[in-house]
């Protein structure tokens, strides 16, 4: 047996435990990018925010480890919500508490992109935002949408939602910012990154990255 074919043995709670350290040791490494782009344009927390949800999830990750599936990513959002001050808390809380919530135990490829476009949806009604505003939720919305395009496999899904995700990144910073902090810095917000949809990137690259190195 391979190394990767072992890794696919492996209940997918066990899976979602290893891909949730891996999200929060690369939120933990950007910390300080994340500071500055919120410096820019916000109140230069961005980067702290989520590294105290990464820490909470570290905290709590024995506890989430037992619980099935939709559980244990719902109980991910809670921690965060309950943890986490600011704007993004709160938002990346719903998110996850709400694809928990939409989940079915033994999700397919096609059951994630619902739970995530629900999810997102969710969290756009959270900060009465939509797609435009330069949010996090101008990449989360379209990468949602393209997990459950017209797509024949896993990995080829995983590729467009990072694609998709990324080109939504791009295509968010020439606008201006119209909710959160940022709102209120008007012009200067056109040409600069919005931090919360730069993490949501940086979130979704890291489970596209880990998850393709898994066999379907
Ligand atoms: P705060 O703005 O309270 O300091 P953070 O700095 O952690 O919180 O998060 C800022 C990010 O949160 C923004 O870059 C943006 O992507 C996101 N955000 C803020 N307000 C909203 C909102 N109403 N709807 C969607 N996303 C929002
Ligand atoms: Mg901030």
């Amino acid at each position: 047996m391979t190394a990767a074919s072992a890794i696919s043995a492996r209940p997918a709670e066990a899976i979602a435990i290893e891909l949730l350290e891996a999200v929060c040791g690369h939120l933990l490494a950007a910390t300080t990018e994340l500071n500055a782009l919120d410096r820019a344009i916000g109140d230069g927390d961005h980067g702290d925010n989520l590294a105290r949800a990464a820490r909470r999830l570290r905290e709590v990750s024995n506890e989430l480890a037992i619980l099935p599936l939709p559980e244990l990513i719902a109980r991910a959002g809670k921690e965060i919500v309950m943890s986490v001050g600011g704007a993004s808390g709160p938002l990346y809380g719903t998110l996850l508490l709400e694809i928990g919530k939409a989940l079915p135990a033994d999700p397919r490829t096609s059951d994630w992109a619902t739970a995530f476009v629900n999810g997102v949806e969710a969290t756009a009604r959270r900060g009465r935002s939509a797609e435009g505003d330069k949010t996090m939720i101008d990449v989360l919305a379209p990468a949602a949408r393209a997990l459950g395009g017209r797509v024949v496999s896993r990995t080829e899904a995983l590729h467009a939602m990072r694609e998709a995700a990324q080109a939504a990144f791009e295509a968010s910073r020439p606008l201006r910012a119209k909710r959160g902090r940022a709102a209120f810095v008007g012009e200067r917000t056109i040409g600069a990154d919005d931090p919360g949809a730069a993490s949501s990137l940086l979130c979704l690259s890291t489970i596209v990255e880990y998850l393709t190195e898994i066999p379907e």
